[in-house]
């Protein structure tokens, strides 16, 4: 029997509306949705049985799957499979032959487009318990939101009809923990790191005092708030959607230890930032791409002060996550029908994979 606890529509329009709870704000300011429900009750991740009964494969061929839903019931399914995770119920959905047949067959109609971090200690699919063809995942060191993650939700929510996207950090985030440490870096590390850099200055900016394992707990929470309005300010696509209802953008944290997400909501300043109009050229000169123009103009949230190419991550001054662009709207420039662009952006080995990897390699 499930302990899941279904989430009425008035908790989930509470997460999806303008929250207090972004950086800056204590921890103890949050109250998890699902805290009344399991206040008392602190299980482990490691319970998750690798077999599922049979009646909760049953069940699971009994949920049915999910295609192009509202992004408020987008986020309860979420919600609900991960209190199966986290309570050691997990279903394991739709990861049989008959979903790999139905999907090849009829194609993917992913309900939810996730960017995580490529932390192997955050397995998407696993703890959201879905399953094949139900997420359309971007995983990369940081979760952050570069050229190529923002190119790849394009795609989810333009072609795919994705109307959910959930930015998720997660506890002890090594690539944050390296910019709040302002440790060496090194290859194009640097290029990515400096995306996350903007966000843990705002956490110090906000709070000088912040140290430790509270700086970079906070500067997690910044850094998902960053990653959101990057998306919200240099995707016309995004903007668009969200603009009419059709999409939602909202972040969380998930906790390594506990399995549980601290849902964080719509990014506080989503409004402002959306009336300050898509810089789509912006997306091109953040650090995600090297290869950028150097002719265009700084992105918004761009990390001034790191380094290019290695060395001592330096975070910006003057941007934070919060701060709506005011660039000019360029939405014009940015041909949204270009799939065939996203395609081949899908295949390819871009330079923040690559900078993941070698993130990776080096943090051993
Ligand atoms: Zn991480």
């Amino acid at each position: 029997m499930s302990c899941a606890v279904k989430i009425g529509a008035p908790l989930i329009s509470a997460l999806l509306l303008t929250s207090a709870t972004w950086a800056g704000a204590p921890s103890h300011d949050i109250a998890p949705p699902h805290a009344a429900g399991h206040a008392a009750v602190s299980h482990s991740h490691d319970e998750v049985s690798p077999t599922p009964s049979d009646s909760s494969a049953d069940a699971a061929h009994a949920e049915a799957p999910a295609v192009n839903l509202d992004p408020r019931e987008a986020l309860s399914r979420l919600i609900d499979g991960n209190d199966r995770f986290r309570y050691g119920e997990s279903r394991f959905p739709r990861f049989d032959s008959a979903r790999r047949s139905e999907t090849f067959a009829v194609g993917q109609k992913p309900f939810a487009a996730v960017i995580g971090c490529a932390d192997s200690r955050v397995p998407i699919e696993a703890i959201f318990d879905q399953g094949i063809g139900d997420l359309f995942v971007v995983r990369v060191a940081g979760n952050v939101a570069g050229t190529n993650e923002i190119g790849t939700i394009e795609y989810g929510v333009g072609h795919l009809g994705t109307g959910l996207i959930v930015v998720l950090g997660h506890t002890k985030c090594g690539a944050v923990t390296a910019v709040t440490e302002g440790a060496a870096v090194h290859g194009h590390i640097a290029t990515l790191v400096e995306n996350i850099a903007p966000a843990v200055q705002t956490v110090k900016q906000r709070d000088p005092e912040a140290r430790g394992a509270r700086l970079i707990r906070l500067s997690v929470r910044a850094n998902v708030q960053q990653s959101m309005a990057d998306l919200l300010s240099k995707s016309e696509t995004v903007a668009t959607a969200v603009k009419s209802g059709r999409a939602k953008v909202v972040g969380g944290v998930y906790d390594l230890q506990t399995g549980a997400i601290e849902w964080l909501g719509e990014h506080p300043g989503q409004d402002a930032i959306l009336a300050g109009g898509v810089d789509a050229s912006a997306a091109h000169t953040t650090h995600s791409d090297p290869k950028g123009s150097p002719t265009k103009k700084p992105a918004p949230h761009q990390a001034e002060g790191a380094s290019k190419h290695g060395g001592t991550v330096k975070p910006a001054q003057g941007h934070g996550p919060t701060t709506p662009t005011t660039q000019p709207h360029a939405a014009a420039k940015q041909k949204q029908d270009n799939w065939l662009v996203l395609g081949g952006l899908l295949g390819i080995s871009a330079a923040s994979s690559v900078a993941t990897i070698h993130f990776v390699y080096n943090r051993r």
